[in-house]
């Protein structure tokens, strides 16, 4: 008998078992098989408590099982759980005016589940909006797009598309941050340009001041699509609604997934109505996209945001957290740098970070580590000073400690 809700979960053990027998294992998991969240803490099945300040891989920016978001699927489950694209429903409807309303440039909403395919949706409507001849993206180095084969290719790290070629034609490749790169990678067969306002994945690398919008005006002089991958940037990470806003640089499209709707899965792509008119029927489609349960999650995170005042505690917690980090950095002489904006926070170390990582999960502190050396934080807008003060606490204490042993890398 399998374990449900009312029994007692199985061991971390004995799910470890039916993993190795049956799940394909493409992904490295800690030890730890988790039960139960509430805010920014979890619990594993053997009834230990972690706070988590990386919830969900930047999914649940209200933390785990927020309130309204539970009420609102669960309503939703028990009246209309999906029906395909072929009909209309008013809460697909209602989402995409209430994202629309939000962005700076009144986008049109396609749905999806995922980042990857709000990013295939994106790179297909650059080519279609787009005069034949121009099917050229530029993408950067370090970014993160996804792992299906448009947005793997728009991924430009080698380590991602190692064994897997022949890869999409039609990507060029330009160093994050190199706007002379750029006007010289541009040509007649250039559709677009397509980035993370801030790469995520990339280790939380900030754009030089004025990147995003030179690249905006070299959007406008050569007629290119600007396409802004706000997969982990949108609804509200940055302490704005979208990361366009905190740049004050407007797209012409965004993707949207990762805390759209709260950690249920969803995606979109916002697109400029001109450039959206080129998706026509036919051209694209995703039979769960925008479903019913999707737009409930995804209109209770909106509201909770508002009702709470989320993007105001954002940056407040914000603050409270760098600060702390900031302290780390002048007390550590491994820590190289803090870099920050809203609630994506990177601690640059000298040092590898993974062993941190699993030193603070030990301790009871759940964050994530980036390129090897950046130390990554993803934490809920409503988590608590406490709780900031503790996860602190934890990960310097942890700090101390390494700062004993022989640095790695
Ligand atoms: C996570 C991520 C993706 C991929 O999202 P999936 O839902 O895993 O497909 C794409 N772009 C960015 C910036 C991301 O952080």
């Amino acid at each position: 008998m399998p374990a449900s809700t009312d029994t007692a979960p199985l061991s971390t053990d004995a799910t470890i078992e039916l993993f190795d027998d049956y799940v394909i294992a493409n992904y490295r998991r800690f030890p730890v098989s988790l039960v139960r969240g509430e805010g920014s803490r979890v619990w594993d099945s053997e009834g230990r408590e972690y706070l988590d300040l990386f919830p969900g891989w930047g999914c649940n920016l209200l933390g785990h099982c927020p309130p309204r978001v539970v009420e609102a699927v669960q309503r939703q489950a028990a009246t209309l759980i999906h029906v395909p694209n072929t009909w209309y429903t008013e809460q697909q409807g209602r989402w995409a005016e209430m994202l629309s309303t939000r962005t700076a440039f009144g986008g049109q909403a396609f749905f999806c589940n995922s980042g990857t395919e709000a990013n295939e949706a994106a790179i297909k409507l650059a080519r279609l909006a787009t005069p034949p001849e121009r099917y050229k993206i530029i993408t950067f180095t370090g970014g993160f797009h996804g792992r299906t084969l448009g947005s793997l290719t728009a991924t430009a790290q080698p380590k991602y598309h190692e064994g897997l070629g022949p890869l999409v034609a039609g990507f060029t490749y330009c160093p994050f941050g190199d706007i002379e790169a750029v006007r010289a990678a541009v040509d007649e067969s250039t559709a677009a340009i397509l980035l993370e306002p801030i790469q995520g994945e990339g280790g939380v690398r900030i754009p030089p001041e004025g990147f995003l919008a030179e690249l905006r005006e070299i959007a406008d002089q050569n007629e290119l699509l600007l396409i802004f991958d706000e997969v982990q940037t949108g609804c509200g990470r940055t302490g704005q609604w979208f990361g366009h806003q905190y740049f004050n640089v407007t797209p012409d499209i965004i993707t949207l997934a990762k805390s759209l709707c709260a950690g249920v899965a969803g995606g979109a792509m916002l697109a400029r109505p001109e450039v959206a008119t080129s998706l026509r029927p036919g051209t694209h489609a995703a039979t769960f996209g925008g479903n019913p349960i999707a737009a409930a999650a995804g209109i209770a995170m909106i509201e909770t945001i508002e009702a709470e005042g989320l993007l105001e505690r954002a940056q407040q917690i914000s603050q409270r957290l760098v600060e702390g980090l900031q302290a780390m950095a002048e007390q550590f002489e491994f820590v190289r740098e803090v870099r920050a904006v809203g609630l994506m926070l990177g601690l640059e170390l000298e040092i590898e970070g993974s062993s941190i990582v699993e030193e603070c999960m030990r301790q009871g502190l759940l964050l994530n580590c980036t390129q090897q050396t950046t130390l990554r934080l993803l934490p809920a807008m409503n988590l608590s000073d406490e709780e900031a003060d503790r996860g602190l606490e934890i990960l310097r204490g942890v700090l101390e400690r390494a700062e004993g042993e022989p640095a790695e890398v």
